[in-house]
């Protein structure tokens, strides 16, 4: 077996990591991780290089393409610190969603502008008490003729005031096992009703949004998939969006800064360069096996948190290395404040413990 990259794949690289280093060179570099690289115009720059829905199936516009090649231009992107956000969430997520679970109406309605990188889209799925246990969510839709009419808050909503739809989850119905009444549907955010206020995170940043619903109103006909079905459908969206590469080197530069200043003369600093060197060997492995669909079921869970913690270690390294300089404000510092939220997106890393030893090892609930 030859685990080298191929001659195309290696041009792939080069063309993908020339791409990145001019976009950083006209949008600014983003340290503070790669959902913070906001650019519709760099979207749409991607989108004509066939770089979005590069993995989607053929018949529905997407390239067609091997899942390593979305990974090798992700990876090139996120490591140069390209503005990626405008387009991540619908290329990763609620394009695969509709794909899979939408009718044929909603993916010819929604698909052609994500993959022009026209469309923005963020995820309505945390409330202020309820994030880990999602089945505990309490916005809700009720039915009302042709209409869902939508009542509850959000919070932590990436991108929702940028976003032109939101990708709810919401209880359709509150009778019975609480994770058997969630739905999906898809929420236009100019929608009368919606109130978005923005949040400054410990970062300065403002892509978090709280989301306000009061009776808005959308069409009935923007449920994915089945009534009461989001909790698989959710479960199956978050095993891609855990074992992704950007939950390795969303702070590459950071390390790279941390490199440029290591005494190397020091064998403890030496030691500490190949330790993390080996774990970004083992996080990128593990992450290729998601990819590649070759882990299993589950195990996106144990890829999070090895690449997620992996990322933390990341970050008190380049700190030590910073030395007095890392106490100044600036934004290789405020990239390294952004750390904590590693282990928090997507799932906490005690949540996915739980996964991995309940569902992927049979071990016994507590
Ligand atoms: C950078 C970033 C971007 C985000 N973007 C979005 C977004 O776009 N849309 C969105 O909907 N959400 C988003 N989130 C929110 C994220 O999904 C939640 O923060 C996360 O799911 C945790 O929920 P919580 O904050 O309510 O914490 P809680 O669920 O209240 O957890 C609090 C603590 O308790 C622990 N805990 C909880 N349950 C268990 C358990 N059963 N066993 C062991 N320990 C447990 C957790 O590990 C954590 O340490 C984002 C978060 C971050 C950091």
């Amino acid at each position: 077996m030859d685990f080298k990259w191929s001659p195309d794949q290696i041009s792939l690289r080069e063309e993908a990591a020339a791409v990145a280093t001019d976009a950083v060179q006209r949008f600014g570099r983003h340290n503070v991780t790669w959902m913070n690289g906001y650019s519709k115009e760099f979207s749409q720059e991607l989108a004509e290089r066939g770089w979005i829905g590069m993995i989607w199936p053929k018949e529905f516009g997407g390239g067609g393409r091997p899942p390593i090649d979305r990974l090798i231009v992700g990876e090139e992107m996120i490591k140069a610190g390209a503005p990626i956000a405008a387009s991540w969430f619908g290329d990763r997520q609620m394009g695969p969603a509709l794909i899979q679970y939408g009718t044929k109406e909603q993916q010819e309605q929604f698909l052609p502008d994500i993959l022009a990188g026209k469309s923005t889209w963020c995820i309505g799925m945390s409330e202020p008490n309820s994030g880990s246990d999602l089945a505990s969510l309490k916005t809700s839709a009720r039915d009302d003729g042709d209409e869902w009419v939508i009542n509850g808050q959000k919070i932590w909503t990436s991108f929702g005031a940028h976003a032109d739809y939101c990708y709810l989850i919401c209880r359709t119905n509150s009778e019975g096992p609480p994770h058997a009444g969630i739905s999906e549907i898809i929420v236009p955010m100019n929608t009368p009703g919606i109130e978005i206020r923005p949040i400054t995170d410990m970062t300065t940043n403002r892509h978090f949004c709280e989301v306000f619903f009061t009776d808005a109103r959308v069409p009935k006909a923007n449920l994915v998939g089945r009534e009461g079905g989001a909790f698989g459908q959710t479960m199956r969206q978050l095993e891609h969006e855990r074992g992704g590469i950007d939950r390795l080197m969303s702070n590459y530069a950071q390390f790279k800064h941390a490199m440029s200043l290591a005494d190397t003369s020091k064998s403890t600093v030496r030691q500490e360069i190949a330790k993390l060197e080996t774990g970004y060997r083992i996080g990128r492995i593990l992450v290729i096996r998601e990819v590649l669909r070759q882990a299993p079921a589950g195990f996106s869970a144990a890829t999070k948190c090895f690449c997620t913690e992996h990322q933390q270690k990341v970050d008190e390294f380049v700190y030590r290395m910073m030395g007095a300089s890392g106490a100044l404000w600036d934004d290789m510092v405020q990239g390294l404040v952004y750390g904590p939220g590693y282990t928090i997106m997507g799932g906490t890393s005690n949540v996915m413990r739980n996964i991995l030893g309940e569902r992927v090892l049979g071990l016994p609930k507590l």
